[in-house]
């Protein structure tokens, strides 16, 4: 698939707000979150609650920091000198936290993320970032896949990239049908992963799936 044909998401390019410059004040959140214990029937105003407010800010801070950053600013930078090289680039087993945006629930999870560079290659590390990207978001895990593949492809161009996540999704797990064990599955391709059942076979072959 060419890139011309490649639908790049309004979403990729748009900035998201961030706990640093949105509207919503820190006072205003901590209250917020006042405001649910009294409603879970309990007193904010008790000692061991006091700083509560304060902390599960700080928290969401840093569960939601990908609000903040953007995959163009860490695949921007790309490495040409390869020797040559131009078979799969695949990191497995990265693990990650997210939150569902159905009910604020943790999905915990591992991602495998594969491209086949066209000349550039980037950081390795970087593919870790960009899963924590968008898993420091409220999630589904059907977007954050589709997410992940799509930045790669737009940013990096590479020849194809493809994307396995495998969660578990607490929603499902400690509420609602209450399904302990189970894990969820999702897989995006683009370029010759997509095309091409050879290298899609390489992928799932590398992610131990076949
Ligand atoms: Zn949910």
């Amino acid at each position: 698939m060419s890139n011309a044909t490649f639908p790049v998401s309004k979403a990729l390019q748009k900035k998201p707000l961030s706990p640093n410059t949105n509207s919503v004040s820190r006072e205003a959140a901590e209250e917020a979150v006042r405001v649910l214990i009294r409603w879970l029937g309990d007193d904010p105003s008790r000692e061991g609650l006091t700083d509560t407010p304060a902390r599960v800010t700080r928290a969401f801070g840093e569960w939601f920091s990908g609000y903040s950053e953007s995959p163009a600013d860490i695949l921007s930078r790309t490495f040409e000198e390869v020797a040559g090289y131009d078979d799969i680039v695949i990191v497995r087993g990265i693990g990650f936290e997210s939150f569902c945006e159905h009910h604020m629930a943790p999905i915990i999870g591992t991602a495998h993320v594969a491209y086949l560079p066209d000349r550039r290659v980037i950081g390795l590390s970087k593919l870790a970032r960009l899963v924590d990207i968008y898993a420091r978001r409220l999630q589904i895990q059907e977007k954050m896949t589709a997410e992940i593949v799509n930045s790669l492809q737009v940013f990096l161009k590479p020849k194809g990239a493809a994307v396995m996540i495998r969660a578990d999704h607490h929603c499902m797990s400690t509420r609602g049908i209450r399904k302990h064990g189970t894990d969820t599955v999702t897989s995006s391709f683009t370029g010759v992963f997509r095309s091409d059942p050879l290298w899609q076979q390489r992928f799932l072959h590398l992610v131990g799936l076949c």
